[in-house]
């Protein structure tokens, strides 16, 4: 696999520590309210390249963070009269619900910051003793980035630059120098705080990362990934934390996503241009249509979200999703080998003969286009183009199809299960309507479609009969 590695800025041959096996972290939300789609699209990102490495035979442990204790968390557990937990716990459980809808795989770990105050302070402890940590003027304690030789390798950011970019923050006096981070926050009045031997306080955001990824990962691990914000000053200061205090190269690959856009601008709360992924839904989008879209570009180009290009995204996948359908009924739906008995079973070797080799060629392009830097563009039109060769048997097409959507995500095995449970009314309906047709009475015939569609179905007919189709 090849992929896109930012400390270098060149495309590099992905190879793990350990052979086999892949330590991933991705830097998860701060729990204080809902996430957007533009942070969506950086999860949808996360777990393509989760799927990826796992379809390359790698196994992934994947860890990703809940922010659960900062300034935006407390001003919140303050407006809504209730503590930073109940916050945490409510905006997680909605993060989640998210996720879920947009078939994201579980990451393995999901470590809460306020469960790790502990090694966090181990951390800090490590930074002080080898004189990278001071006590600023306001008792917190500070990241001395002037004793961090390789600060800005990530970011490429040269000293002075770094400065004039922290140059406006107000607590300048506070610290050494000006672009000197907080690893530590003093006590403030009413806020939550944890005993340490650096006084009471809380931990500054960037340690957080290092603490629980090194923690889950070991001191080395093989990708971080994240956004192109996060690069600085984030990524930044988890390396200069991480190796200031092991000495070692913290993470060979950092792959950083490019940003969901709108109206051409960063979409993002502070400048109140955000759609949830609920507001998709009430419009009638199916969540897996924003996936759609966001596979449609490549992870490292800027996306311009509009109205118009998600609905095409859905009638996209809507026509993929019936395509498959088509394609399942052609390999037999009333046998007992019907597809949506065998969607987990299905072997995934190919046929012997042309249509055999066809699909397999397919299937190579298909991965040599993911290991390509999670070419997803490419890879989805190698899906489609295995739908409508006709050189290629149904059931060579329905093992490919399965198999591709291991790493795109977009339910296709599962509108095939999901298909065999169509309710048992709906089938009646569409009875009744094959009926009616076959007696003429056109009319009779549209208004049991009508009926279908109120109960949320559609009515396909194809070659080889009519099919009904779960409304997206
Ligand atoms: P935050 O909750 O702001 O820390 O963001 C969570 C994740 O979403 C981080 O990886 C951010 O880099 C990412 N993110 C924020 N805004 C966008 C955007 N407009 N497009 C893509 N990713 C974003
Ligand atoms: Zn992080």
């Amino acid at each position: 696999m090849i992929f896109y590695n930012f400390l270098t800025r060149r495309k590099e041959r992905f190879k793990p520590i350990k052979s086999g096996r892949v330590g991933l972290y991705t830097c998860g939300p701060t729990v204080y309210d809902y996430v957007h789609i533009g942070n969506l699209r950086t999860y949808v990102f996360e777990d393509i390249l989760r799927r990826a490495l796992e379809f390359s035979g790698y196994k992934v442990k994947q860890v990703t963070n809940l922010t659960d204790i900062d300034d935006k968390i407390i001003k919140r557990a303050n407006e809504e009269k209730t503590d930073y937990k109940s916050i945490g716990s409510k905006y997680s459980k909605l993060f989640f619900d998210d996720l879920k809808k947009l078939n994201i795989k579980k990451a393995d770990v999901y470590p809460k910051a306020t469960d790790y105050i502990g090694e966090m302070l181990k951390l800090v402890g490590k930074l002080d003793k080898k004189g990278y940590a001071y006590k600023g003027e306001d008792g917190s304690i500070y990241y001395r980035i002037s004793q961090f030789k390789n600060y800005g390798k990530l970011s490429k950011l040269k000293k002075r630059e770094i400065k004039i970019g922290a140059m406006t923050s107000s607590d300048e006096y506070k610290k050494e120098e000006a672009q000197d981070f907080v690893l530590w926050k003093a006590k403030k009045p009413k806020e939550p705080f944890w005993p340490s031997v650096y006084g009471d306080g809380r931990p500054g955001w960037h340690i957080e990362c290092s603490a629980m990824s090194m923690k889950n990962l070991g001191e080395q691990f093989d990708i971080h990934a994240g956004a192109v914000d996060l690069v600085f000053p984030h990524h930044e200061n988890e390396i200069a934390q991480s190796e200031g205090a092991t000495g070692k190269k913290f993470v060979n690959f950092f792959l950083e996503g490019e940003h969901l856009l709108i109206n051409g601008q960063k979409m993002s709360k502070s400048l109140h241009n955000i759609y949830r992924l609920a507001d998709l839904e009430k419009r009638g989008l199916d969540p897996l249509a924003f996936r759609y879209l966001i596979l449609s570009t490549h992870y490292r180009a800027k996306l311009n979200f509009t109205w118009e290009s998600v609905n095409a995204a859905q009638n996209a996948l809507r026509n993929l999703h019936l395509s498959v359908l088509r394609v399942a009924a052609e390999t037999g739906l009333k046998k007992e080998n019907h597809p949506e008995n065998k969607a987990d079973r299905v072997r995934r070797s190919v046929s012997y003969g042309e249509s055999g080799k066809i699909a397999y060629k397919a299937g190579e392009l298909f991965k040599k286009a993911i290991d390509d830097d999670l070419g997803t563009p490419a890879a989805l039109s190698m899906a489609w183009e295995v739908i409508n060769n006709g050189k290629i048997s149904p059931k060579d097409k329905m093992k490919m199809i399965l198999k591709f959507d291991e790493v795109l995500g977009l339910g296709l095995g599962g509108i095939i299960k999901e298909y065999g449970k169509t309710p048992v009314k709906i089938k009646q309906l569409i009875d009744e309507r094959e009926k009616s047709r076959a007696n003429k009475q056109f009319i009779q015939a549209d208004s049991l479609r009508k009926k279908i569609e109120q109960l949320g179905y559609t009515v396909e007919d194809t070659a080889q009969g009519p099919l009904a189709v779960r409304k997206i």
